[in-house]
């Protein structure tokens, strides 16, 4: 049995089986997550289909509601923010502000308008341009900001007046769980349904043929699965997938000014995040210097329980991708690199690799080239800037990427040449509801959060009225 149910027209809904769901802190079964067979999936679709006519139609009831749904987050924060670490890994601190700011973004949505726009009006017609709702959405979310990156897709989505079914990651299911829970009073029946289950519970719902539109946040492999699955019925997709993101350093940056911030960039979430910082390209003249500052920061960083009090980062989420980052390390070291701080897994239960920084990293390692998606940077020298772009360039990724200088303007001369969906100048993961978040190249199809991202949730319909 599982403490946590389904929410399927608005009601607890239990499943024929549960599946584990591990604490990475302790690689040992927390938790059991309901495990939905293939007919409660049909039942969460006709709930969502049956409670669109109502919703479609009002528009001030589903901006009541999207308050009301960011309230509720907020006043229960900690609550669902230690189921978050629990599943997640990530310190409770984090956890809980992960809860906050997925109230902060169905309030940006509540709140934003839906365009129209009046594109003629004189003696023949009146022609405007307006968006539509779309239907049914599949919303599918991974496991590094299961809540956050839910709340980009539900807090647009309703808003236009879709219904959704949420399906979060098997690694991270009860946060979304115990907000469909959470929700219940507050959405009508239908409006939002969350299940839980494995891949091939993903895999049924993109080729279901009631949603509409997918919108998928997780790998380049599975996207590419997805916008397959979505193309015989023509289902609309937002694909927002993997990143390989250059920080690239100009010849004028003080090391000591930006190592925090670069950083934080590249280890937040335990490097945990798309739009991470996933090499650095630095000039041969500051290499030493840079490389002994982003050491440092390794060495001091607090890595443990994200229930202990003063955790910094967490365990790694899963055991594939623990594997995965210490076999990225363990062949970049057998390849020459050296870790100046790290290098690999720490001692003891649960998945916890110390924060490594790489240096002498040599071309054609996989870790510059993949996606490490985890705790380890490569710090890579270079000798002439069109050089370092060519190289931050050369990949089939284009997520976002970041230029660091002492002259802000030279640096946005050159974030400008950059091939990708954000170019930071100075900063790096400074992200914003009302800013636009998606991926050139295999990043990503569409983006994310502001007007445009609500764009994403909704047909365009033209409305031509003659006038004779
Ligand atoms: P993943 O692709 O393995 O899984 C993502 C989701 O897809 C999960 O819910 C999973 O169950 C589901 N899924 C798996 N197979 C499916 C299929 N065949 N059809 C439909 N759904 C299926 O990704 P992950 O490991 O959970 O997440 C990590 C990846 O997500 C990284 O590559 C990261 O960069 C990316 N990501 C991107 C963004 C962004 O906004 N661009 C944000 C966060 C994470």
């Amino acid at each position: 049995m599982s403490d946590y149910t389904m929410t399927i027209g608005g009601q607890a809904v239990a499943a024929p089986g549960t599946f584990g769901v591990v604490d990475p802190a302790t690689g040992e079964v927390a938790e059991r997550a309901p495990d939905a067979s293939r007919a409660q999936l049909d039942a969460a679709m006709e709930a969502a289909r049956a409670a669109y006519a109502q919703w479609r139609g009002d528009e001030s009831a589903r901006r009541k509601a999207l308050l009301a749904a960011a309230d509720v987050l907020f006043a229960r924060s900690e609550e669902i923010g230690r189921i978050l670490t629990l599943e997640q890994g990530k310190p409770l601190s984090e956890a809980t502000m992960e809860v906050v700011g997925a109230g902060v973004w169905l309030k940006y949505f509540a709140e934003l308008e839906l365009p129209s726009e009046v594109i003629q009006d004189d003696e023949r017609a009146r022609v405007e341009v307006v968006r539509r709702p779309m239907g049914v959405v599949a919303a599918i979310t991974p496991w590094n900001y299961p809540l956050l990156l839910a709340t980009w897709k539900l807090g647009p989505a309703l808003l236009a007046g879709n219904t959704v079914v949420l399906k979060p990651s098997p690694f991270t299911p009860l946060s979304s769980l115990r907000l469909g829970e959470a929700l219940r009073d507050v959405l009508p029946p239908g409006v939002l349904n969350v299940v839980s289950g494995g891949d091939e519970l993903g895999a049924w719902m993109t080729s279901h043929d009631v949603p509409r539109k997918i919108s998928f946040t997780g790998s380049v492999a599975t996207g590419k699965l997805v916008a397959a699955a979505a193309a015989p019925d023509l289902k609309r997709v937002t694909l927002e997938l993997g990143g390989n993101d250059p920080a690239i350093l100009l010849d004028d940056v003080d090391p000591a000014a930006v190592a925090d911030r670069l950083f934080n960039g590249a280890f937040q979430n335990n490097g945990q995040v798309c739009s991470a910082i996933k090499r650095v390209y630095v000039p041969d003249a500051l290499y030493g210097d840079v490389v002994d500052a982003l050491a440092e920061r390794a060495r001091a960083a607090k890595v443990g329980n994200g229930l202990d009090e003063g955790v910094q980062y967490g365990p790694i989420n899963n055991r594939p991708q623990y594997e995965r980052v210490g076999e990225l390390v363990a062949e970049a070291l057998a390849g020459g690199a050296r870790a100046a701080a790290g290098g690999g897994p720490m001692e003891g239960p649960g998945y916890f690799f110390r924060p490594t920084i790489l240096a002498d990293v040599p071309d054609g390692a996989r870790i510059v080239d993949e996606e490490q998606f985890g705790p380890a940077l490569p710090v890579i020298a270079y000798r002439d800037l069109d050089e370092a772009l060519a190289r931050a360039n050369a990949t089939n990724f284009g997520l976002s990427g970041s230029v660091w200088s002492a002259d802000a303007d030279r640096a946005s001369e050159v974030a400008a040449r950059l091939d990708c969906g954000t170019a930071w100048v100075n900063t790096h993961l400074a992200l914003a509801p009302h800013q636009p978040f998606g991926g050139f190249k295999w990043s990503g199809i569409g983006v994310e959060n502001g007007p445009w991202g609500l764009y994403g949730f909704t047909e365009m319909q033209v409305v031509h009225r003659a006038k004779n």
